[in-house]
């Protein structure tokens, strides 16, 4: 089906503190795994012995493998999600797109959808549609396809539908990453039901702004909504269609300056969800269009437009920096939120085994020492005994002696009579 399929070795990619994490934690709950059904598998042998373990404890200690099972089932599915939002058109699936490095998602006009796309790997080599809800696999084969089977498929607003993608298809799949894309900000009112139903659990959200126009209110106002509803959201937020400054030089850095300042003081001041210098980090001006042409023209891919405008390098160059901090802040971030409730759980899991464990050898102890101390009593008793045997034997036999001596006396004067 034309796709080629990438081999990029990105170890140095800071998506990987959170790749290199999860599998660290998973080993770390292997053990523990182990460690619990080892404390079963002991309980067991020593339940029939009375007075060590209660029916209790080891009706506890089972309780805990289905625990430890629980969590591995959640760190599995574990990964870093990003949300993108802005006004329609901005070019959000167009960015996605490019992240990608392939056309995935449906762009342009006609193709705006009012339901929340989500990309997510799958582990086959198919491509495929999932509505939330429904166990039905939509296959698909290309954009046009996906952009039909969303068209036909008679969606909800704003319902949720999975799109699966083979990870091994790209990279930012293969490292645990889910993009959603969001219907306009501008189309409905429901920005509260949004946030709820999809974003609570975002680690990085992108606006996706047109850098030919301002900040519109309706964008503003969603993103007041969550840091509402969010402490500290991670907010990037990207100027796109950079690339019509091309066609007006002489005015570039000075309308660059003046959005710039405008979204830091969103961020920093309105917002006040980082400082003025964070901000700073975490605003850039792109075109996603170039940046996936680039990208599709790198993986040998026809592409409609070859031209592209003056400066159309340092556009990419910026998009790539957007990349990079991004993937740096969503990695930590996930593995803040995500991992640091396994790791405490965890903890506290291998802590209370222990205890219980800790419990039964006080028992155990406590036991041989009484048994210690009765073989001790016993052996008093006995040896009490013999000694007194010993004695009234002697006695007894000094007594006999006696009685033969008088006896035999009393023989010889009669004798000597
Ligand atoms: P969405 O509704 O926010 O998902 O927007 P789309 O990604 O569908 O983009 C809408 C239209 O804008 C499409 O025709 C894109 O090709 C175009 N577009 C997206 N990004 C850029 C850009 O950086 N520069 C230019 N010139 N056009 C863009």
């Amino acid at each position: 089906n034309g796709n080629v399929r990438v081999n990029m070795t990105n170890v140095d990619s800071p998506l990987q503190i959170f790749v290199r994490a999860k599998k660290k934690i998973n080993d770390i709950f292997v053990e523990i795994d182990d460690y619990v059904k080892d404390a079963v598998t002991f309980m067991h042998a020593v339940s029939g012995e009375p007075g060590i373990a209660t029916a209790q404890d080891v009706t506890n200690v089972e309780g805990f493998v289905d625990k430890v099972q629980a969590i591995r089932e959640v760190l599995k599915r574990d990964h870093m999600k990003v949300a993108f939002f802005g006004r329609t058109s901005n070019g959000k699936s167009t960015v996605i797109n490019a992240m990608l490095h392939d056309k995935i998602l449906p762009s342009g006009i006609g193709h705006t959808t009012n339901c929340f796309l989500q990309v997510e790997g799958s582990d086959t080599d198919e491509a495929f549609l999932r509505t939330e809800g429904s166990t039905e696999k939509q296959n698909v084969q290309s954009v046009g396809q996906l952009g039909h089977a969303l068209c036909d498929t008679r969606l909800q607003e704003c319902s949720l539908v999975h799109v699966y993608w083979p990870r091994e298809l790209c990279a930012l799949l293969r490292d645990d990453v889910v993009l959603v894309d969001s219907p306009g900000v501008d189309v409905t009112p429901n920005l509260d039901d949004w946030i709820d139903q999809y974003c609570l659990d975002a680690d990085v959200f992108v606006l996706v702004a047109n850098s030919e126009s301002t900040l519109m209110l309706t964008e503003k106002n969603f993103f007041h909504k969550v840091s509402t509803k969010i402490s500290q959201p991670n907010i990037f937020i990207l100027n796109n269609r950079w690339d019509a400054s091309a066609s007006e030089p002489e005015y570039l850095d000075q309308v660059r300056t003046q959005h710039a300042d405008r979204c830091v003081d969103f961020l920093a001041r309105e917002l006040r969800v980082c400082s003025a210098k964070e901000a700073e980090e975490r605003i850039f001006f792109i075109s996603a269009k170039e940046a996936l042409m680039t990208r599709l023209r790198e993986r040998e891919k026809p592409v409609s437009s070859p031209i592209l405008a003056d400066g159309h390098q340092i556009r990419y160059f910026e998009f790539l920096d957007f990349e990079r901090k991004f993937e740096e802040c969503i990695s930590q971030s996930a593995v803040r939120t995500k991992f640091a409730q396994h790791s405490r759980r965890g903890k506290s899991i291998a802590a209370d085994v222990c205890a219980v464990l800790d419990h039964i050898y006080t028992n155990a102890t406590e036991l041989k020492a009484a048994k210690v101390e009765q073989q001790r009593v016993l052996h008093e008793q006995l040896s009490a005994i013999e000694e007194q045997l010993t004695s009234s034997t002697r006695q007894m036999k000094d007594k006999i002696n006696r009685m033969v001596e008088s006896v035999e006396h009393k023989v010889s004067l009669t004798l000597s009579q």
